[in-house]
């Protein structure tokens, strides 16, 4: 599948620093934001730098560097917040079925209470 990038969508203007955001953690390729609308006491998203719609898209086109640096990002994030012993949860909503609203790839880390099972 190709991909088309929509550079008007939220998580570019904030990687533009035309929207604020609250960082939690940066590097050379990700971007750690709190989500605006939290659903645990840790609600962190995990976005790459690079124009990526997706994890199809992430995974096919972006190099080794970006690849590292954004699983860096989220290992970063677990430990700085403080839950990577106790447990978290890492979802990437995607496309139609995913009910995926910015197409910028991110990943949520939700933790800091039990979360129960997934709802499927
Ligand atoms: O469904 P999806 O995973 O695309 O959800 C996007 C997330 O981005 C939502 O949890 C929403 O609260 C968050 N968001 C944000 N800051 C914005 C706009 C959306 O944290 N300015």
């Amino acid at each position: 599948m190709a991909y088309a990038y929509d550079d008007q969508n939220i998580f570019a203007k904030i990687l533009r620093g035309e929207i604020p955001n609250d960082t939690v953690y940066e590097n050379g390729q990700a971007l750690a934001f709190r989500d605006i609308s939290p659903a645990a006491p840790t609600h962190v998203l995990v976005i790459p730098k690079g124009p990526y719609v997706s994890m199809d898209h992430f995974t096919q086109e972006a190099s080794e560097e970006e690849l590292v640096g954004f699983m860096r990002a989220i290992g970063e994030v677990c430990r700085l917040e403080g839950i990577s012993d106790e447990g978290f949860r890492a979802i990437s909503n995607t496309g139609h079925n995913g009910v995926q609203e910015v197409p910028h790839l991110h990943v949520h880390i939700i933790g800091g209470r039990p979360l129960g099972r997934m709802l499927m």
